[in-house]
């Protein structure tokens, strides 16, 4: 029986051998008392990568989004995010709840961007009929797509023209980094560009990094003093967390460059998909593929690949993720069992791969 191809996302993967021998061997202490030399290495070394001057140890990307934003917002304040982003729409609605910063959601484009000019209106003045808008909140990737350059200096600067500061959810960071490298630039290079433009970023190490369990929020020495704050009180003052930080150290240090295999197998996965009578590849950039299946039968997909052990997410749309725990195999196999439920022969899927056809 093969093993499952687990595509559901890139918060599956186990951490290779090399990682918890890493994290077996890393020294410990408190992390309340600021003690854990594992975790204040991972802090400085995250920290000076991204170009900042401090960051904060997180157990998730929710509470990493959430001590951001608490630390640029207080009560009565408001930022302005996109109506689909993660930090307005899954998680719990946090900002508002624990924050009482109030969101202003904004329409986004089928990349995930807000307009210019609808993020310029949206800027209220100062008048006391207004909830202060102190923030504008970003997301890259959003759903795989990377976030142009260009747009994100504009977005930016525009901010920054109304006193606003900028914060990313960078939770995919390093596969947009991976996306935006030029030849010769490193993935880190990359990373440390697309976080210039921003006062404080959030980054997961628990997707395609490959770490188990972790976060990171990077910001000034001011701002990550304030969210240390805001941690404490929500309950992620962790103690011997080095285990965890170790792990997330390793993939730092060895993860980063492996992200464009991830991207080149989700662009396999794509163009084996391709010309299928009964399904649309909608966007395959990055590590995410996106398929719309015809006539309601996406559930139906959704069982026969998990019958053949092809796990996606889904419904209407189907929602495919690449990541370390994945090899091309894998990426055939799945593309098999979607030609067999539609009742063709893959066979000349390796060639339209090797074609290397666009799918954009
Ligand atoms: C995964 C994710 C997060 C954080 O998720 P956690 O499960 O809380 O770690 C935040 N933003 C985006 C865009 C994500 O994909």
């Amino acid at each position: 029986m093969n093993p499952t191809v687990d595509l559901r996302s890139d918060t599956v993967t186990q951490p290779t051998a090399a990682m918890r021998a890493a994290m077996q061997a890393a020294p410990l202490g408190d992390d309340v008392f600021g003690d854990d030399p594992s975790v204040n290495a991972l802090q400085e070394r995250v920290a000076s990568m991204l170009g900042f001057e401090a960051a904060l140890f997180m157990p998730t990307g929710t509470q990493s989004n959430l001590c951001g934003l608490m630390a640029h917002c207080g009560r009565g304040d408001e930022y302005i995010v996109g109506q689909l982003a993660h930090t307005y729409k899954y998680e719990g609605g946090g900002a508002a709840v624990l924050g009482s910063i109030q969101p202003q959601p904004l329409a986004q484009n089928a990349a995930g961007q807000m307009a210019l000019a609808d993020i310029a209106s949206a800027i209220k003045p100062d008048d006391a009929h207004f909830a202060r808008t102190k923030l504008l909140c970003l997301e890259n990737t959003w759903n795989g797509h990377p976030m142009p350059m260009d747009y994100l200096a504009q977005a930016s600067a525009l901010a920054r023209e109304h006193g606003l500061s900028v914060h990313l959810d960078g939770a995919r960071l390093f596969n947009a980094a991976t996306a935006a490298a030029t030849p010769g630039e490193t993935v880190a290079d990359a990373a440390r560009r697309i976080c210039s433009y921003f006062d404080s970023v959030s980054v997961c190490f628990s997707k395609g990094l490959g770490a188990p369990v972790g976060s990171a929020l990077c910001g000034s020495k001011a701002l990550i003093a304030r969210a240390h704050r805001v941690r404490k009180m929500t309950g992620g003052g962790m103690r011997q967390s080095g285990f965890l930080a170790a792990a997330a150290l390793y993939a730092l240090e060895h993860h980063l460059e492996r992200l464009a295999d991830d991207h080149a197998l989700a662009l396999r996965l794509a163009q084996g998909l391709q010309g299928l009578a009964g399904l649309q590849v909608r966007s395959a950039q990055t590590n995410i593929v996106f398929v719309d299946v015809a006539d309601g039968r996406g559930p139906a997909l959704l069982a026969y690949l998990k019958e053949r052990g092809v796990l996606a997410t889904g419904l209407i749309g189907l929602r495919f993720v690449t990541h370390l725990d994945v090899d091309a195999a894998g990426i055939d196999r799945a593309v098999q069992a979607v030609h067999a439920f539609f009742g063709q022969d893959a066979k000349s899927v390796g060639a339209a791969a090797a074609k290397g056809t666009s799918v954009y």
